[in-house]
């Protein structure tokens, strides 16, 4: 990517209508851009964020057995008559909108009623179970406050997964399966050391729900954590009897600000036998599907992560979801800089290193002053200088030494620490 062809461009303010430090900074770096209020658009540099997010996620998920799908935005009422979640005193986040005949139509906010629909269709008997799809898809809620940046949209990246089970059992274990999985998901997004799996107020058939929050300033819940046991109560349920169930006591825990980053969730079968969707079980008996949701919000991670991961010069994406790993700041446009850099930015290119390279014909405090806004991991600067003296600035964003190399070592360094990256991922 080239920096004098991007789309997106930074400013030298932060935007003064946004209160949110994660907008701010977002939008001043160039990574969203403000529609109006909880509506963002993503640039660029935004998505690609947005995209290794996901990646991280949806490998997470295929893992444990996870089957990727979309559904759609545009629901009918029919599914969601049948559990009531069609009534607006029920789900006050609709929007709902009309098909030119008058027919109504709502704009989807979640999709258990879709999946279970649907699964009319390919689930019959208790052989075509458990079964696990998810989707990445943007879910439009008209949340009554939209003050926290895209830690709150009306419109947003979710990752939602169902499953599919024969009966508790089979569920729970899925269920388990799937704690361990987000716990990788926040660890590889650099937040596992400060995400709780924290009991909510729970569905129609168990007790509690699991949220997954992140401490951080910024969020909009209150949490009671246990950090001995490394667990967390959301304040809706602290209660004598519940903490008692928990086996914790309430002069342990410490009160700390957090966002829910994930949740996930038991609707036993309340769901499949409102909607009459059922199974033949192996003695032949009809029985309602087992229900389980499971959400993370992608776009939701990026502004936690953006709240947590700045200093004082703007952001500082973990290498894994940063746009791209280097920042190459040419400085100058003799030849032999432009040759120089251009060779430095194709080789990196080439063995897999994501290059934001700044061609720009502006002067060196901009483009190093944008690199760190942008919070690229490491910058490298070529100029008639370090040409001449055959060895190139390397910098990481967090660190203040530089290091001058020959774009050989520059190239070792960088390619190595990539590949270190992607195995360590892979675990
Ligand atoms: P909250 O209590 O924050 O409103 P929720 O309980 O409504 O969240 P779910 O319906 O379980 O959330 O959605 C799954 C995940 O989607 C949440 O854990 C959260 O990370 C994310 N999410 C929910 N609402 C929003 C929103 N308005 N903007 C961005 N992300 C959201
Ligand atoms: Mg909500």
């Amino acid at each position: 990517m080239k920096v004098s062809q991007l789309f997106t461009k930074t400013s030298k303010t932060a935007p003064s209508d946004e209160t949110a430090k994660n907008a701010q900074l977002l939008i001043q770096a160039g990574f969203i851009y403000k529609v109006m209020a909880g509506v963002y658009a993503y640039t660029p540099l935004g998505l690609r964020v947005v995209e290794n997010i996901k990646q991280i996620v949806r490998e997470e998920m295929n893992a444990i057995g996870g089957q990727e799908l979309i559904m759609t935005n545009l629901q009918p009422e029919g599914p969601w008559a049948m559990t009531t979640r069609w009534d607006e005193k029920v789900v006050d986040v609709w929007f709902k909108t009309k098909l030119q005949d008058g027919t109504e139509l709502g704009l989807a906010w979640s999709h258990e009623e879709a999946i279970l629909d649907m699964m009319r269709q390919y689930v019959a008997s208790y052989k075509d179970l458990p079964m696990y799809v998810y989707q990445f898809q943007t879910k439009l809620r008209n949340e009554l406050r939209a003050k926290s940046g895209i830690m709150r949209g009306r419109e947003f990246v979710m990752k939602d997964m169902y499953s599919l089970s024969t009966d508790a059992e089979q569920h729970e274990k899925f269920y388990q399966v799937s704690i361990e999985a987000y716990k990788r998901v926040f660890e590889r997004l650099g937040i596992g050391d400060i995400t709780y799996v924290t009991f909510a107020s729970g569905g129609a058939f168990t007790k509690f729900s699991h949220e997954f929050q992140t401490i951080c300033e910024a969020g909009e819940d209150i949490i009671y954590l246990h950090r001995g046991k490394n667990i967390a109560v959301n304040e809706e349920v602290l209660d004598d009897e519940n903490l008692k169930n928990l086996g914790i006591k309430r002069e342990e825990l410490e009160e700390v600000k957090s966002a829910e980053v994930g949740n996930i969730f038991n609707f036993g079968t309340e769901k499949a036998e409102q909607m009459n969707v059922m199974f033949t079980n192996q003695d032949g008996s009809q029985q309602a599907v087992f229900l389980g949701s499971y959400g993370i919000g992608v776009t939701r991670l990026m502004g936690v992560i953006a709240e947590l991961a700045s200093d004082d010069k703007g952001l500082v994406w973990p290498e894994n979801i940063a746009p791209a790993k280097v920042y190459l700041a040419r400085l100058g446009d003799e030849a032999d800089v432009i040759t120089a850099a251009d060779e430095l930015y194709r080789d990196l290119e080439k063995q897999g290193v994501t290059v934001l390279y700044d061609d720009r014909d502006t002067r060196a405090g901009q483009k190093f002053a944008d690199a760190d806004l942008m919070g690229i991991p490491y910058r490298v600067v070529v100029s008639a200088k370090t040409v001449a003296s055959g060895k190139h600035e390397l910098k990481a964003r967090t660190s203040q030494e530089t290091q001058m190399l020959s774009s050989r070592d520059i190239l070792d360094q960088l390619v190595t620490s990539t590949v270190e990256n992607s195995t360590s991922n892979d675990q």
